[in-house]
């Protein structure tokens, strides 16, 4: 495969076992280069699990994973310089100011940068990028939940990555944050073209932010399509048959609105 590859992400049979504890069981799915996906599933479901499998952090049980045309057990520095990742928790950076923090981070790609490369992004546009212009000089300590949030994405972004992972972006946001978050991912999507794969477990913001939901669900990947034929297969238009918990549903639109209810809480009920 080449990198001009048109699938980012190829996940097939993936197995994750912490001890006892079952927790992904043969997870199968794609993400094309210029998606944005969203891994959708109720907390404790495994989506961390996943994205740490996919970004070279946890070793997997079993399965095929390729990343950007490598297998992120063996990614090298330079593939990693291709990938960008914000974590929940990355929050330990209270002493530094937002510049300063993003140069720093910013001159660990530099080595990296080639002639082919998406040339990464200057302290300035990266700030300019995420809204923070007006708080580049405080200190991290001293922004609110949502500046933070958006820095922990020009975090992800400093090398100019091609592929975005995210884990819950919106996690702790009040509503007017969340929109303002939303309307960057919109921005990063529409004009740099970049690959995202995002999790959440708040069934609204999938459909808000997501060309496609990939619904995880007892360590499978139980639905995977567009909001429109999630809502489609949900409403009884088709034979789909979900097990969820252990439990079976049909397509009668009573028990789908009762799994939606169930699994995504009250975002998701019809
Ligand atoms: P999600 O992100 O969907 O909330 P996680 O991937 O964080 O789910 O966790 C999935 C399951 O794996 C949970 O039951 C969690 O307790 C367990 N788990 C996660 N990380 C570890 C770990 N390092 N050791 C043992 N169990 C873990």
């Amino acid at each position: 495969m080449t990198t001009t590859d048109p699938v980012a992400v190829e996940v097939d049979g993936l197995r994750m076992r912490y001890g006892a504890d079952d927790v992904l069981r043969g997870v199968t799915f794609q993400v094309r280069r210029g998606e944005i996906v969203a891994l959708l599933g109720p907390n404790g479901a495994g989506k961390t699990t996943t994205i740490e499998v996919l970004e070279g952090f946890r070793a997997r049980s079993a399965g095929r994973v390729r990343v950007l045309d490598a297998d992120p057990a063996h990614g090298d520095e330079r593939w990693r310089s291709r990938l960008g990742v914000v974590l929940q928790s990355w929050r330990d950076h209270g002493k530094w100011r937002v510049r300063e923090l993003l140069a720093h981070l910013g001159s660990y790609y530099a080595p990296y940068a080639t002639p082919a490369s998406r040339r990464p992004w200057d302290t300035d546009s990266l700030v300019r990028a995420v809204g923070l212009t007006e708080h580049a000089d405080k200190k991290i300590r001293t922004l609110s939940g949502g500046q933070r949030r958006r820095l922990d994405v020009a975090i992800g972004l400093v090398g100019g990555p091609e592929l975005l992972f995210l884990d819950e972006p919106t996690a702790g946001l009040d509503p007017q944050a969340r929109l303002e978050f939303h309307r960057l991912v919109e921005r990063l999507t529409g004009d740099h073209r970049m690959t995202i794969l995002l999790t959440t477990h708040d069934l609204a913001e999938a459909e808000k932010l997501a060309d496609r939901i990939l619904v995880l669900s007892g360590g499978r990947i139980v639905a995977d399509g567009t909001a429109a034929e999630l809502s489609e297969r949900m409403a009884g238009g088709d034979e789909v048959r979900w097990t969820l918990h252990g439990r079976r549903f049909t397509t009668s639109t009573r028990e789908s609105t009762a799994f939606v209810r169930e699994l995504f809480g009250e975002h998701g009920a019809a």
